[in-house]
């Protein structure tokens, strides 16, 4: 079975600055950096850590030299990641003394997406084969119908959930996967048993995997519902945790593990992705994972 994900890829301009700037206002920033990231790269670095060949489907700008360096080095296939004109899909970054931040958001190449370019890369995958998608791409709805038809098994992160969602045909997914808010905003219930029983009722094949931060994650499809506590560490950032426990548990699903099995193994990437700053370099890879389970076991 090979491994899809098509999704977006963006460049971060964090700016460290005393406060958030006001309207009008012009104020020296105390760092700067650029980070690789974007939901689709991050879940496609996971998966790729976790030890599974990976083909990343997307584009970037003439900026976009790193996304695609990093996709390389950690290697994911970016037989289909195009280069297009102009700039890639980025974020400028507010970041102040607390810690609290302000994005603008541009969506670039990730916007460039068009229909000839889905069923190419589409054309070259199978029956069988899974599609990993996030709602930070256009065209997600045709990106959806194609992989059905190509007979694929597909898993959605509607992350950042947004009414573009409600162009999608979601009855033709496979997997959901959603962190808490997600959850709310696609069913209006924001307890997790209701969530999972509202999904289920809308979409009767589908299953769902459901993190809930510290509270862990719970994993259901449709007739047992399986539960994994968060395994207890000192958190310093929690960016990327929902896209390591996606990737990881995408990885478990393609090693034939158990739900139980694969949130266990999810859980624990996610737990060490927070204690480490920073989206992609805090992605553990599947050894460091290996022995921090030997050092202290699991609990699930
Ligand atoms: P997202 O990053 O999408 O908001 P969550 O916050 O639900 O997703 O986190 C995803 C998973 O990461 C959780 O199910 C849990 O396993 C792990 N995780 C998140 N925060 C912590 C934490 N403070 N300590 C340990 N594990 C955590």
């Amino acid at each position: 079975m090979k491994v899809l994900c098509f999704g977006s890829l963006n460049l971060d301009y964090v700016y460290a600055v005393d406060h958030i700037v006001r309207r009008g206002e012009t104020e020296d920033s105390a760092g700067m950096s650029v980070n690789c990231g974007g939901k689709g790269l991050n879940q496609s670095i996971a998966i790729a850590r976790a030890g599974i060949p990976v083909w990343h489907a997307g584009a970037v700008g003439e900026d976009g030299a790193d996304l695609v360096g990093q996709c390389e080095c950690n290697g994911v296939n970016t037989s289909f990641v195009r280069t297009v004109e102009g700039r890639s899909g980025h974020t400028i970054i507010q970041v102040d003394k607390d810690g609290n931040n302000s994005i603008v958001l541009f969506g670039g190449a990730n916007r460039s997406m068009t229909r000839e370019f889905i069923r190419e890369v589409i054309g070259s995958f199978d029956r069988g084969d899974m599609i990993i998608l996030q709602n930070e791409i256009n065209l997600l709805p045709v990106i959806i119908d194609e992989a059905y038809t190509q007979g694929m098994q597909i898993v959605l992160n509607p992350s950042p959930y947004s009414d573009d969602l409600n162009a999608c045909d979601l009855s033709k997914v496979s997997y959901f996967f959603l962190n808490e808010i997600e959850g709310e905003q696609m069913t209006g219930e924001w307890e997790p048993e209701k969530i999972l029983r509202a999904i289920h009722e809308r979409y009767k094949t589908a299953k769902v995997v459901l993190t809930l931060g510290e509270e862990g994650a719970m994993y259901s499809d449709g007739q047992s519902v399986c539960r994994q506590e968060a395994f207890r560490v000192k958190a310093v950032d929690t960016t990327a945790a929902g896209d390591t426990f996606s990737g990881y548990f995408v990885a478990a699903l393609i090693r034939g593990m158990s739900p139980q099995e694969g949130l266990a193994l999810a859980a624990r990437a996610a737990a060490m992705a927070v204690t480490k700053p920073g989206a992609l370099d805090s992605i553990p890879t599947l050894a460091e994972v290996q022995l921090e389970t030997e050092k202290e076991g699991t609990s699930c």
